[in-house]
């Protein structure tokens, strides 16, 4: 393992755009439970899977409803803000800080790497702590808006400023599409990239996995550079695969310190 690591720093040390994926993996060691492991929300509760499925059909034909019930109900990931950033999330924050890594695209809805300290993050699934507009996708944040007031009053569903729009959580529903700003913005990265860093995740998840798929094809064909190191705890269908050049097989939390260090070591 010592000797990948060295290899990731010297790849991630000479590259020219870095970028990195990351996925449940990097939350889970904060804490934040995922959803289909063993003891995944999901898992132990596939009635709330079956609801999740049901989110945005019920944001569309009842966005009021869809708003009461979010304001009343028990939220489905328990209190996020308790949680926080793990040292593999502080080191990604680091990578970026020193130059080296230009984007991290996440499948996380959580914002712990923002609260690390990245600041280019594309919340590629959206963002647990942030809404958006359904027709123009004007971000906004929760506090923009009385819901405690709207509730009492009955004027939900909130309405987007610019556009009138309804608005509804930012996180990307069960056959939501991803916006179309996200899913362009985090093309264009990937295929710009000549080293990606997969961490925490098995990218099976689709249109999200297509992202080092079609990197690795553009950047063949117009042989360019380019080099993918997963770090995670298993083997996934990348590595199987040939996706991924290697495995930096173990615990994002570990391994991503880990390659900080040597990566100081080099810049001094
Ligand atoms: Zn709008």
């Amino acid at each position: 393992m010592e000797g990948r690591i060295q290899g990731a720093a010297d790849a991630l040390f000479r590259s020219r755009f870095a970028i990195v994926l990351t996925g449940a993996g990097m939350s889970t060691e904060s804490g934040v439970p995922d959803f289909r492991g063993p003891s995944g929300i999901w898992t132990r509760d596939p009635e709330a899977e079956q609801k999740a499925y049901r989110s945005y059909d019920r944001f569309k034909k009842n966005p009021k409803e869809y708003w009461v019930e979010r304001l009343t109900g028990p939220s489905l990931l328990g209190d996020l803000a308790g949680v926080s950033p793990n040292p593999g999330h502080l080191a990604l924050a680091e990578l970026e800080a020193a130059g080296i890594l230009k984007w991290v695209i996440t499948q996380n809805i959580d914002n712990l790497h923002q609260r690390a300290g990245s600041k280019r993050v594309i919340d590629y699934h959206g963002n647990a702590f942030k809404l958006r507009c359904a027709s123009c996708s004007a971000r906004y944040e929760p506090t923009d808006f009385d819901f405690q007031e709207m509730l009492k009053k009955g004027t939900l569903p909130p309405l987007c400023r610019k556009c009138g729009g309804v608005i509804k959580s930012d996180i990307v529903h069960f056959n939501e599409s991803i916006p179309s700003d996200v899913s362009a913005l985090s093309l264009e990265a990937a295929v710009a990239s000549d080293v990606m860093l997969i961490c925490g995740t098995s990218a099976v998840v689709y249109p999200f996995a297509n992202l080092p798929r079609i990197a690795k094809r553009h950047r063949r064909e117009s042989s360019l550079p380019f080099t993918v190191i997963e770090i995670n705890a298993e083997p996934t269908p990348l590595t199987e695969q040939n996706i991924s050049d290697y495995l930096i097989q173990g615990k994002t939390g570990e391994v991503l310190p880990r390659l900080a260090a040597e990566l100081k070591k080099k810049s001094i």
